[in-house]
């Protein structure tokens, strides 16, 4: 693996872009193993919503979690599902930009109550461990979702396939790309395209494939699909390794520490030294290094261009 933290430098500037800390595929990843092996085998106590906007389901009621156990943990896309039984039943969690899952390994007995802090949610086991789910600030994006099967979540219905599913082969890559005259940054971070793979993750495997994000999706010839099939099932496979065995909350700087021009605006490209630079896209920015990706030549931002029209 390239040391990524070999190019950075005393005195360099620090980076511009924001860092997208949403959980993608690898963090949700290891959380789900992360659960399972605290958790398998434990009864539930109570689950508590604390926060108006979290539990987006209302039948079943939380309260029926109550004595069931942990019979084990999954993720779509960017969405995670504590299972559990004799009910079946699915927890299923969609952590927010700044939110996070924290386990707790004493949790008081008592059912928080709603308040303005960043605690949205919480889960205590009978033996007095859990887990909260914090989103800090005004936006509320964090969601929860107590169903009886996991399709009921309208978010993982409509998922696209996994990426790092077995059946996820180069040739299932090129049939999501075809006809499709979008830029292939936005394409492998819609959701219902490709799941898993979100602001931060699109960066990486765009700049590993050395291709614009500008890309469109249908211009790609069957070489360029192949490199960026290789590009994204490694850069994915990477980012679980690197997180696997991780606490929940080590996860966050893992992600950080493992990307290569996301959020590293201004800092050396790692592969090439040329610096990486940031463009405006869509709700958000993107980086990337122009030597790698872009043949030397800034992306035009258009945001900014029409802005000074
Ligand atoms: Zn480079």
């Amino acid at each position: 693996m390239t040391k990524v933290l070999a190019g950075r430098r005393p005195g360099h500037p620090l980076p511009g872009g924001t860092i997208d800390t949403v959980p993608e595929l690898p963090e949700v990843e290891s959380l789900a193993v992360f659960l399972r092996e605290r958790a398998a085998g434990a009864e539930i106590d109570w689950a508590a919503s604390t926060a108006i906007s979290v539990l987006k389901t209302y039948q079943p009621d939380l309260s029926a979690l109550s004595g069931q156990k942990v019979t084990g943990t999954a993720r779509y896309g960017k969405f995670l599902d504590l299972v559990s039984g004799p009910e079946p039943l699915h927890l299923v969690m969609h952590l927010a930009r700044a939110g996070w899952l924290r386990w707790r390994d004493d949790l008081p007995e008592q059912c928080p109550k709603p308040g303005k802090s960043p605690l949205g949610f919480r889960l205590r086991f009978t033996d007095g461990s859990g887990f909260d789910l914090t989103e800090a600030g005004s936006k509320k994006r964090l969601a929860v979702y107590l169903v009886t099967d996991p399709q009921q979540v309208p978010g993982v219905a409509s998922l696209g396939p996994d990426p790092l599913a077995e059946d996820f082969t180069v040739d299932v890559l090129a049939g999501l790309l075809k006809g499709r005259r979008t830029q292939i940054k936005g394409v492998l971070r819609d959701q219902k395209i490709l799941a898993g793979v979100g602001n931060a993750y699109s960066d990486e495997v765009l700049h590993a494939a050395k291709m614009s994000p500008f890309k469109l999706a249908s211009s790609l010839t069957p070489d360029e699909v192949a490199s960026l099939y290789a590009a994204m099932t490694e850069s994915l496979r990477e980012a679980v390794a690197r997180s696997a065995g991780l606490a929940a909350a080590d996860l966050k700087a893992e992600k950080k520490s493992g990307l290569r021009v996301h959020g590293r605006t201004g800092q050396p490209c790692p592969v090439c030294g040329d610096t990486v630079l940031e463009v405006s896209f869509a709700d958000s920015s993107l980086q990337y290094c122009p030597t790698c990706q872009t043949g030397g030549k800034p992306l035009a931002d258009r945001r900014m261009s029409r802005l000074l029209k």
